[in-house]
């Protein structure tokens, strides 16, 4: 999507700190860092939101959920971690670009 802040990050016109990348998914450490580690894990398919997945993204986000700990372990989150996902305005989401936040703190 051409005006999507993170579809700009996939295709490298914005940069990024990345932490992982794999052909379906990107990591990168998040610009307003709200732990001592603040990874946002981002699928490459451009998704709005949580309310918008269906049954066809089964396969996508159980990867990118079973990708996690691998990602949080390469950000050096080995003593735990949190997950979070906003899901619209009212919720707190600014990019409209489903993403995880990981946060903690480095073991
Ligand atoms: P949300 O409120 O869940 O939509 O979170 C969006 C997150 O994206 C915020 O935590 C921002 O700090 C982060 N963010 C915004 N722009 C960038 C950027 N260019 N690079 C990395 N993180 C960003």
């Amino acid at each position: 999507m051409s005006d999507c802040l993170f579809c700009h990050i996939i295709d490298g016109s914005i940069p990024c700190e990345k932490v992982y990348e794999d052909d379906q998914l990107l990591a990168f450490k998040d610009i307003h860092p709200k732990a001592p580690v603040h990874v946002l894990v981002i699928p490459k398919q451009h998704i709005d939101s949580l309310a918008d997945l269906d049954n066809k993204h089964q396969a996508l986000m159980g990867y990118l959920t079973c990708r996690l700990p691998e990602i949080a372990r390469q950000a050096g989150l080995n003593n735990g971690f949190k997950t979070q996902i906003h899901t619209g305005k009212a919720a707190g989401q600014e990019v409209f670009h489903l993403h995880y936040h990981l946060l903690g703190a480095p073991a």
